[in-house]
């Protein structure tokens, strides 16, 4: 961070990336359940077993529901060098925002994203619990449209 040939910065553009989404029918439950399931992982004083737990949440289907619009910031790498490059992107808050209130009911702060590749094309809206909600499929790089700059 304080190599300054290396900086970042805001580029002061955006980008509009689309996702469709998707509403998952999901089966089983998380660990905050097991009780309420008497699963074997459960240990007599109804303390529960981290190491001996194998539940989980299994995504059944997925019907699709809509498509949303998620403003990205632009931020440029290497600032002043050869190297220097723009990328983009949404904070979990502001996609879980764009979600709301059609998709998701209740608070922000009631979900978390999770982005099994990384790349931020395919995403999965859970529950703080774990339970995965929705599925965002980010839309081929064609349609994404390039505002100011
Ligand atoms: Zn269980
Ligand atoms: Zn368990």
């Amino acid at each position: 961070m304080s190599q300054p040939a290396f900086k970042s910065a805001p580029s002061g553009r955006t980008r509009v990336r689309k996702y469709t989404v998707w509403s998952l029918d999901v089966w089983g439950h998380g660990p905050d359940e097991c009780d309420e399931h008497k699963c074997d992982c459960m240990i007599a004083d109804g303390e529960h077993d981290d190491g001996a737990c194998e539940c989980h949440w299994d995504v059944n289907d997925r019907c699709r529901v809509g498509e949303i619009e998620v403003t990205e910031q632009g931020t440029l790498h290497n600032v002043g060098t050869p190297h220097q490059f723009e990328s983009f992107s949404a904070t979990d808050t502001e996609i879980i925002e764009a979600l709301l209130p059609e998709y998701l009911r209740g608070a922000a702060e009631n979900f978390e994203i999770d982005d099994p590749s990384c790349d931020g094309f395919s995403l999965y809206v859970n529950l703080i619990s774990g339970e995965p909600l929705l599925e965002l499929e980010s839309v081929s790089g064609d349609a994404f449209l390039n505002r100011g700059g």
